[in-house]
């Protein structure tokens, strides 16, 4: 605990932790304020699409699990399922259809197609502690590193109920199943790995941030959860930071386009405006602190397998979250795991030219630009929340 606080440059990226605490406070504040406005708040997923692993999907009934819809009527009529699909239904041609989802080519993870799924009020559902744990949620987590396997040409598609979905020789997953191992793996499996871990980790800060005190039935945070799960191992606090480059870095690459969106709901455009404003101080920290060099990845002898090989494993992610038991955590799952995915595909698979608004503004789906804007939120969220616990860290250790 005595070194939480990392310095120096992030591995992998052009900045250092430091740039990061400094544009912090001001990002989380526009981005809080941000992702309370009606486009960013609304989300649609289906939740209850079966899990494409195991039958039993171990079933969190803790209250604390569920979560509430809202009715479609509340939604802006432009946002809502029939209107989307009609739109983007058209437009995409290169789409490979899975029941309720699909993915294109481009794509690091399977999108809804818009058919199915309840609406949520993302504003409402906290990422907190609900209770989910024990052997169904560390399953889940297991099977996700497990995806951290980049065989070449040992890798098979397999046919069948779940067309793409990766399977991997047993042996290779067990070679990954240690949480070190960064010896001798390439750098796109370490960035994969610093994702994967960055995210949990993400995840298990928020738990101890908000977390519910069972004697006492109050939520408060709890600093010996936080240094069990993230401060005791550094590298996992490090790549908190590192996932948060990586989304400032596609926040600042994809920033003109977001700039044209229309985020008119109401159709007096001071929504518009007003999300704009706070989108763009957003994008302007970005532009400063999101120093994430993407092209040294991917290059070389075999760099265009890899990449195919990355994105498949990166869409099996995102489907593995339909295994998570626990309503609220699938929820965030599926935000967070769709929002990666989009920072990945803006830095990986799209071209200076791809990236301009006048000739490609159906770059993104909407719901793209709400996981990939409440995924940065969460993480800096994370790191705000990191502070705190030093704070707390410090004031017990004066009293000791
Ligand atoms: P887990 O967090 O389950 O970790 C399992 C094992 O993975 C650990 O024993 C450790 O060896 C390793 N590990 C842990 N952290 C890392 C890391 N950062 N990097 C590498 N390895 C690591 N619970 C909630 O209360 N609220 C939520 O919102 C929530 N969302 C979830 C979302 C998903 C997608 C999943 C899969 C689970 C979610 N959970 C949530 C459950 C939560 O993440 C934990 O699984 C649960 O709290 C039990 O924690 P644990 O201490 O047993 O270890």
């Amino acid at each position: 605990c005595k070194n939480s606080s990392p310095t120096g440059p992030i591995d992998t990226t052009m900045c250092d932790y430091e740039t990061v605490e400094s544009v912090n406070d001001r990002l989380y504040a526009n981005l809080h304020e941000l992702v309370r406005m009606p486009f960013f708040k609304y989300f649609q997923v289906d939740l209850y699409r079966e899990c494409p692993f195991w039958s039993d999907d171990g079933s969190c009934s803790d209250p604390g699990c569920a979560i509430t819809t809202v009715d479609e009527s509340e939604i802006p009529e432009k946002w809502r399922a029939s209107a989307l699909s009609r739109l983007e239904g058209s437009k995409i041609d290169d789409r490979h259809e899975l029941p309720g989802c699909y993915y294109r080519d481009s794509d690091f993870c399977f999108l809804d197609d818009n058919t199915e799924g309840d609406y949520y009020d993302l504003s409402l559902i906290p990422e907190r502690y609900t209770g989910y744990a024990g052997a169904d949620a560390a399953r889940v987590w297991r099977t996700i590193y497990e995806e951290n396997c980049f065989g070449l040409s040992e890798l098979t598609l397999m046919a069948g109920p779940n067309p793409g979905l990766v399977s991997l020789p047993e042996s290779m997953s067990e070679a990954f199943r240690t949480e070190s191992g960064e010896v001798g793996q390439c750098l796109e499996k370490r960035v994969y790995y610093k994702v994967i871990s960055g995210l949990h980790a993400s995840i298990s800060t928020h738990i101890c941030q908000e977390h519910l005190n069972q004697t006492t039935g109050e939520w408060a945070p709890n600093l010996q959860c936080f240094i069990n799960r993230v401060a005791s191992h550094p590298e996992r606090l490090q790549y908190i930071y590192f996932n948060t480059v990586l989304l400032l870095r596609a926040v600042a690459r994809i920033g003109p386009y977001l700039s044209a969106f229309d985020y008119c709901s109401t159709g007096n455009h001071e929504d518009d405006a007003e999300t704009l404003s706070m989108l763009s101080n957003v994008i302007s920290i970005a532009q400063n602190a999101g120093r994430f060099d993407e092209t040294v990845l991917f290059r070389g002898e075999n760099a265009n397998i890899l990449k195919e090989e990355f994105k498949a494993h990166f869409r099996n992610v995102t489907r593995i979250m339909d295994c998570v038991g626990c309503d609220k955590c699938r929820l965030w799952g599926k935000i967070q795991t769709t929002g990666v995915a989009t920072a990945l595909k803006i830095l990986f698979e799209l071209d200076e030219k791809a990236l301009d608004p006048a000739t490609n503004h159906n770059l993104l789906q909407r719901s793209e630009v709400v996981a990939l804007i409440n995924t940065l939120h969460r993480f800096s969220e994370s790191l705000e929340a990191v502070e705190g616990f030093r704070e707390m860290w410090k004031a017990t250790s004066a009293t000791e």
